[in-house]
């Protein structure tokens, strides 16, 4: 069984059609695929019609932006209810805040590259989240940098001068809201290292107080001693091991099956989840 449980599409900030994520991940040999778009569930309806018709099974799920110890997080959630107050608040105020965020990245770039908000909305299309990847394809677009890779590289760095945060609701609330909504609650690369900081020990264990399953332990993001590192968090809190390939089309290098998650694992998640798994 081979089990990928993180993906994108352009319901968020992926370069393929819900539907398309769906037949690659079939084309790749998986048996099961979660999408996971960023902030929302608007690709679950057209990823569900594929999945039947590909024969793969499909988790339905959402990575959720939060915060904890003053950094950014995502909370994978998988198999909630999508109706449920709880978390669409959450994410219905995350989307607005980071459509604003999105704008004022773009004024403040805009002082020293050619970029406006409708090359910005030009690149977004299908997007019901407006993110960073977005303003990164439309400096392509411009000729300012030749990447995705590029634009993070400096001008989207959270680390640069042109970095807005964005409301995001705190780790351990939000984590509360995924379990209320009937959700399995997945800390999403916890050890990213090199993409910025990191949260310390404590944190996991305030989230393990408030319900989180299990940790995306298997991630390109994660070095070897993260791996040894999270591996014995979760053997600490008793919380479930992930793996995934975050894949984002043609925006990130991930491909499809490249970490993968074990058949038991997705065992416990679905026992957990209010929603089943699409199953072909
Ligand atoms: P945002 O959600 O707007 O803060 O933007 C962060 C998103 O950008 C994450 O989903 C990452 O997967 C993506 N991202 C981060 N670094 C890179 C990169 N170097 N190349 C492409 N996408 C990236
Ligand atoms: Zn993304
Ligand atoms: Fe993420
Ligand atoms: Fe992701």
């Amino acid at each position: 069984m081979r089990i990928d449980l993180h993906t994108h599409s352009t319901a968020s900030d992926g370069t393929e059609a819900p539907a398309q994520v769906v037949a690659a991940a079939a084309a790749a040999g998986l048996d099961v695929v979660a999408l996971t778009d960023h902030d929302t569930t608007a690709g679950w309806a057209d990823a569900e019609d594929a999945a039947r018709h590909h024969g793969i099974a499909l988790v339905r799920g959402t990575e959720v932006s939060a915060r904890a110890a003053g950094i950014s997080i995502h909370l994978l959630s998988y198999l909630q209810d999508p109706a449920h107050p709880a978390l669409a608040v959450e994410l219905d105020r995350t989307r607005d805040a980071r459509l604003n965020r999105a704008r004022q990245i773009v004024e403040l770039l805009a002082a020293d590259v050619p970029i406006t908000w409708d090359d910005v909305l030009a690149q977004s299309r299908d997007a019901v989240v407006v993110g960073r990847p977005h303003i990164a394809d439309a400096l392509v677009a411009r000729g300012v940098v030749p990447d995705r890779d590029a634009a993070f590289a400096h001008l989207l760095a959270s680390s640069g001068p042109y970095h807005v945060p964005h409301y995001a609701p705190d780790g351990t609330d939000a984590v509360r809201a995924i379990r209320a909504a009937g959700g399995v609650p997945v800390f999403a690369h916890p050890g990213a290292d090199a993409r910025g900081h990191i949260v310390p020990d404590r944190v996991f264990d305030r989230l393990a107080a408030a319900g989180l399953a299990g940790l995306e332990v298997h991630h390109r993001d994660h070095s070897p001693a993260q791996r040894a590192r999270l591996t014995a968090i979760a053997d600490r809190l008793g919380l479930l091991v992930t793996g995934s390939s975050d894949y984002h089309g043609d925006g990130k290098a991930n491909r499809l099956g490249e970490n993968l998650t074990a058949p038991e694992v997705l065992a416990a998640i679905e026992e957990q989840g209010t929603t089943k798994v699409v199953r072909p």
